[in-house]
């Protein structure tokens, strides 16, 4: 028996993919954060986006990039670049987003952060489909 220095709990209070996540601590392709951070859900999330995002382009060198003031992201070239051309890196950078799985408008940090509760939906769609469920307060 083992206790999890992350977070607190019993080895067994962990399913092995948990465990893992908690036990060698990597970060995160897509948000920067570290594996201890996530949920084994959220986790596999944000690994799916960027393996799609890979999947889609020859280049499979993650980049970061910054849009305006807004926090870094992960980008990827686009699967025309070449290197062995004189094209400016920089405007064959996409940026890797998480879509909302409802309207297909990309997620926010907020709602990429906790896209395992959001069900990978904007908060738009979120709250709408809640609604339409009946999520009361005080039960
Ligand atoms: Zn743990
Ligand atoms: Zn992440
Ligand atoms: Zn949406």
């Amino acid at each position: 028996m083992s206790t999890c220095t992350v977070c607190q709990k019993d080895s067994k209070k962990h399913s092995q993919k948990l465990w893992e996540l908690h036990k060698q601590v990597t970060i995160c392709e897509f948000c920067f954060k570290s594996s201890s951070t996530h949920t084994e859900e959220l986790w596999d999330m944000h690994r799916r986006t960027v393996e799609t995002a890979k999947s889609k382009t020859r280049h499979k060198k993650l980049w970061t990039m910054q849009v305006g003031f807004g926090p870094k992201c992960p980008a990827l070239l686009d699967n025309n670049f070449s290197y062995n051309s004189k094209l400016n890196m920089a405007e064959w950078l996409t940026p890797v987003y998480m879509s909302c799985t409802d309207c297909g408008l990309f997620l926010g940090s907020i709602e990429t952060d906790h896209a395992d509760m959001l069900g990978g939906m904007c908060l738009k769609c979120f709250m709408k489909a809640t609604d339409l469920t009946g999520w009361g307060y005080g039960e």
